[in-house]
């Protein structure tokens, strides 16, 4: 969907078959949970590390929020789909990859994008990919909240001023790092080092893999923002800040320090 008018049709028959999608998303017996790893009963060996995940790590998460809730900033559709599909998707990639290797299935999804140079070459590239779109969806859809966004306050507040000297300048070098990060990708504020940081990255790397904390991410791929923005990447970022959710990012900051 390359055009306005094409996107439009594709629109409409979507939003036909998206009954089905939904009604099968709301059968699910969701657990609520996202990414939380349970102590490891079967430590693998040459590892000190928590291997062990519940299988519903390896779930769809379920939104803490109705599809349509983000609406006007997220419209309805983007939401279904980028929810039931796009983050499916990359589910049932990754677990397909990962169905010959059960040592590494048996990892969290996190574990496993934090030590992805030493996953098999084989399906090194693939997890990359589809490991990173799980991972960075599921951190994705936490951060976001209606009636949300404004200006950071408690702990990450400070921290921000502190780091950028001030929350507009903040804005302005995230907001720069998603406008100019090339074709799909990611733009992050990341606690790295003792800091935060303003990063992007490509595809669904996830800062996980070169030793950074995401705090807040923003999906920057066409499929976040074309049904409602087509083209105009910025009017979807400047929407983005109405929707953030400071408090779980307040809560993602204060878990590393
Ligand atoms: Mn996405």
């Amino acid at each position: 969907m390359h055009t306005i008018s094409s996107s439009v049709i594709n629109r409409r028959q979507a939003l036909k078959t998206i009954g089905a999608g939904v009604a099968l998303t709301s059968m699910v017996a969701f657990t609520g949970q996202t990414l939380a790893a349970k102590p490891a009963t079967k430590p693998m060996a040459n590892s000190t590390e928590t291997p062990s995940s519940p299988i519903s790590a390896w779930d769809l998460p379920k939104l803490a929020f109705e599809y349509d809730a983000l609406e006007p900033h997220i419209d309805t559709l983007t939401m279904q789909l980028h929810h039931s599909k796009h983050h499916q998707t990359y589910i049932t990639n990754a677990k397909k990859l990962l169905e010959a290797h059960p040592d590494w299935r048996n990892r969290t999804p996190d574990f496993i994008l934090k030590n992805i140079e030493t996953v098999p070459e084989v399906i090194r590239a693939g997890l990359r990919n589809n490991v990173g779109g799980h991972v960075n969806h599921s951190f994705f859809w936490t951060t976001l909240a209606p009636n949300a966004g404004g200006v950071a306050g408690n702990t990450i507040g400070e921290a921000i001023t502190a780091n950028f000297g001030s929350f507009g300048e903040f804005q302005k070098q995230f907001t720069d790092a998603a406008m100019k990060r090339f074709g799909s990708g990611w733009a992050w504020l990341v606690a790295q080092d003792g800091k935060l940081a303003i990063t992007s990255t490509a595809n669904q790397d996830s800062p996980l893999s070169t030793g950074g904390t995401p705090l807040l991410g923003l999906d920057v791929w066409e499929h976040a923002y074309y049904l409602h923005y087509q083209n105009r990447r910025a009017d979807y970022i400047a929407a983005f800040w109405n929707v953030v959710n400071w408090s779980q990012v307040d809560a993602y900051h204060q878990a590393t320090l």
